[in-house]
């Protein structure tokens, strides 16, 4: 975006016509254009974003987080707060949705282990 180079073949694109062929549909669309009105590509992400761009930087990592999330409770809440309020894809959103989820449950357990443990002392007494 916005090098002299893409500026130059946008300027002689500019000078020969005001359409330029969709990456997508190959359709020819307005120089304008900020979405392919024949199938939808967005054009306002950069030159040539890939479909699978999306929630690639959360790929193998979302693992990670999960099973630390599981040992570290409060690191897995704390990372899952982080993405909630800082992603912008719903994607990362996710992630960290099942981050606090996955936290969540060995607090749980621990506490049903509490909750048996007292229930067990009570009735011995
Ligand atoms: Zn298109």
């Amino acid at each position: 975006m916005g090098s002299a180079a893409s500026k130059a073949a946008r300027a002689m694109v500019l000078v020969s016509s005001n359409t330029r062929n969709c990456v997508t549909c190959g359709r020819s669309i307005s120089w304008d254009a900020n979405v392919c009105p024949y199938c939808g590509r967005d054009y306002r992400m950069g030159a040539y974003p890939s479909q699978q761009s999306q929630g690639s930087g959360m790929g193998g990592i979302r693992y990670v987080l999960y099973i630390l999330s599981f040992f570290i409770p409060l690191a897995g809440i704390i990372i899952g707060l982080v993405l909630i309020v800082t992603a912008k894809d719903e994607d990362s959103k996710h992630v960290g949705k099942m981050c606090i989820l996955i936290a969540l449950l060995p607090i749980i357990i621990v506490l049903v282990c509490w909750l048996a443990a007292g229930l067990l002392v009570f009735s011995f007494l």
